[in-house]
């Protein structure tokens, strides 16, 4: 089946490029959709004997030089999550596929994103009531099993996502405080980074450094951002960065026109974002999109990467 799926993709010179967050070691009830590293280590495998695994760089040269043809595609990790390290490099290593690692700088050495500081919180905490209220209008939720404790985890990150950042920041502070202290292995560390830019497997792409929706900044500081990453990460690997992801990733809403003209006079090479598609030689190499398929059937995610393929999703 995958076989004759992988036949049809060939008709149309198009690239598609697939984006992940995390592998983690085991399943872990807290974060229900991310890969384990069994289901990845297969993944990879496969995609590696249909499909011609190249770097973005690669593909936009291709692209251009009107060579792109047959199967191809790249691999993206956003944000810069320790087990990109340890379980995701090492997988790709084996297989012999690149990857492109997009790191918002700001996390590194023991930094942990606003959501992940609600999830670990929420994990961490004594059964029963949540110790902050959650907004003014529901009753303070109770935390018991691990579904119930994702369930509110998922509920506070809904209600707090569009507040203020600092207003934000105060309300995760608190919740955070009322708990035991968290971990601060969830992110890479600085030399994690430098071990990883060295692997021919792998890219450090930049992420902004504390990954802020851009159309929530003025451009200055967006540019800040932006530039900023940039160099935090280049003084790490002493490499130059090319590629650049937009946090959040969704056109006309995470960014907007002026950003794709911000991240090119930062010195990037091109960008992804996250609006699901394929890319060819007419697509702009400043955002090129990605679609992940979700599910855990390896048939299944073959299907639906075939669908992407031809526009159907
Ligand atoms: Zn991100």
């Amino acid at each position: 089946m995958i076989g004759r799926l992988c036949a049809l993709t060939m008709r149309a010179p198009r690239h598609q490029t697939l984006m992940f967050h995390r592998v983690l070691k085991q399943a872990d009830p807290m974060l229900p959709t991310e890969p384990v590293a069994g289901w990845f280590d297969a993944l990879i495998g496969q995609l590696s004997r249909h499909y011609d695994c190249i770097p973005l760089g690669e593909a936009v040269r291709r692209a251009e030089a009107g060579e792109l043809s047959g199967r191809t595609l790249s691999i993206t990790f956003d944000d810069g999550y320790a087990d990109n390290f340890h379980i995701a490099l090492p997988i790709l290593e084996r297989h012999r596929v690149p990857a492109t690692f997009f790191v918002a700088s700001g996390f590194l050495d023991g930094g942990m994103m606003w959501n992940d500081r609600i999830i670990e919180s929420v994990r961490r905490l004594d059964d029963g009531q949540l110790p902050v209220a959650v907004d003014d209008d529901r009753p303070v939720p109770q935390l018991g099993d691990a579904a119930s404790r994702r369930q509110v985890a998922e509920q506070v990150i809904v209600a707090w996502k569009h507040l203020p950042p600092t207003e934000r920041q105060r309300r995760v502070d608190e919740l955070v405080e009322a708990g035991p202290p968290l971990p601060g292995t969830l992110m890479m560390t600085s030399d994690q980074l430098r071990e990883m830019a060295a692997s021919s497997c792998a890219e450090i792409g930049g992420h902004t450094r504390t990954h802020p929706i851009l159309t929530s900044l003025d451009d200055t500081r967006a540019l800040a951002e932006i530039v900023d990453g940039k160099r935090d990460l280049e003084a790490i690997i002493g490499q130059q960065l090319s590629w650049f992801a937009y946090p959040n990733g969704k056109p006309g809403k995470d960014y907007a026109a002026q950003h794709v003209e911000l991240v090119r006079e930062a010195g990037f090479d091109g960008a992804v974002s996250t609006e699901w598609g394929t890319y060819d030689s007419r697509s702009d190499a400043y955002q090129v999109p990605r679609f992940t398929p979700w599910s855990r059937n390896l048939d299944r995610f073959s299907l639906d990467l075939a669908r992407c393929h031809y526009g159907l999703i």
